[in-house]
């Protein structure tokens, strides 16, 4: 399975992840993507790619 971090120092709410993310781990709640569903990533790291910050770590554990 799969770690996701996200940094919401770094976030900036644009929902990058959240659209991309091919097994809709993300949910968006008050402007900032929560992991509702963390035990469905596929640990594709699509999310770390789009995101334009840099505010996304997956790590495989
Ligand atoms: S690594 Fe892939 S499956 Fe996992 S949250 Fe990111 S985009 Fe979704």
């Amino acid at each position: 399975m799969f770690q996701i971090t996200i940094d919401y120092d770094k976030c900036q709410g644009d929902e990058e992840c959240v659209n991309a993310c091919p097994a809709q781990v993300y949910d968006f709640e008050d402007d900032k993507p929560v992991i509702a569903r963390g035990e469905d990533c596929l640990g594709c790291e699509t999310c770390v790619e789009v995101c334009p910050v840099g505010a996304i770590t997956v790590e495989e554990v």
